[in-house]
């Protein structure tokens, strides 16, 4: 329980916990759990969406891990929850290094909690509209060389981002800061010209005052110039799926998925 920490307010649901309920986490508070029960009332697949992104986002940092990089920053990273990017990566990459970054005050507090005895893994609070502040955080410049590849991570975060505060930038921004050879994992809402979809963003909106699903060819222009690595920007069950159940998704067309496994697609580009 997400009890007793300083700097959270109780009242107000946040992202990060209502995520975190839709996953089976307990770092909720009620009010977290009101929205996250309306969220599942109303809109019966949130937590498909929700594992379906998790796993994508696990598969993805092993690629990454198993391509031989040891540099991970995640940003919007929610709560810990189970294999957390550093444990995958660290897994498959022993030496890897990851910092976490949420804006969110409860998953620094619970993220410090964690990783009070892992030296190679740190989260710090920030906002990832101001990309400066996150490169030029102590932590960062610490634990990360830049003059080496670093998988950049944006999972599920930037359809919070609206358009006006510069999704396409952001991701630039950190393009510019990474040498050939970087990853990058973007894992998105869309848009999908439906009415289960479009009452989705309008909930999300109406809770948190933001929520941008985008277009796939709005979703596509966030990677820049950088490669799109197979099998492209896809429904993140289709991404690279390694479980038998997943497995039993190759062959179908995407029209046959639910409108809930089309919601969230996924893809990891490289810097050429
Ligand atoms: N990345 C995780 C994943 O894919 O499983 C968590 C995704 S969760 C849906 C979105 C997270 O982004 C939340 O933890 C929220 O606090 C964080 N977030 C939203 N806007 C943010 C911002 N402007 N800066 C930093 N974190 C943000």
């Amino acid at each position: 329980m997400a009890e007793g920490f300083p700097d959270v307010d109780q009242s107000k649901p946040s992202i990060a916990r209502v995520y975190d309920y839709l996953l089976g986490g307990k770092d909720n508070y009620a009010v977290d759990r009101a929205i996250g029960d309306t969220f599942t009332h109303d809109l019966p697949g949130s937590v498909a969406i929700a594992h379906a992104n998790r796993q994508n986002l696990i598969r993805a940092v092993r690629e990454i891990a198993l391509a031989g990089i040891e540099q991970f920053v995640d940003m919007g990273s929610g709560l810990p929850t189970a294999d957390n990017v550093h444990k995958v990566a660290q897994h498959h990459a022993p030496g890897a290094r990851v910092i976490y970054v949420d804006s969110d005050p409860i998953v620094l507090a619970h993220g410090r909690a964690l990783l009070e005895d892992n030296g190679h893994t740190r989260v710090i609070q920030a906002d990832v509209r101001d990309p400066q502040s996150i490169r030029e955080h102590p932590d960062i410049t610490s634990l990360i060389d830049f003059d080496r590849p670093v998988a950049v991570i944006h999972s599920a975060v930037l359809h919070h981002i609206n358009d006006d505060e510069g999704p396409h930038s952001i991701v630039r921004y950190w393009q510019e800061q990474v040498p050939s050879g970087s990853y990058f994992f973007i894992s998105h809402f869309r848009s999908g010209g439906n009415p289960e979809t479009a009452e989705a963003e309008a909930l999300l909106q109406a809770t948190f005052g933001r929520g941008r699903w985008r277009t796939d060819e709005e979703i596509r222009d966030l990677f820049g110039d950088l490669e799109i690595l197979e099998p492209g920007i896809v429904p993140s069950s289709l991404w690279r799926p390694d479980t038998a159940e997943q497995l039993s998704r190759i062959g179908p067309a995407e029209h046959e998925l639910t409108v809930w496994e089309r919601l969230i697609v996924g893809g990891l580009a490289r810097k050429p």
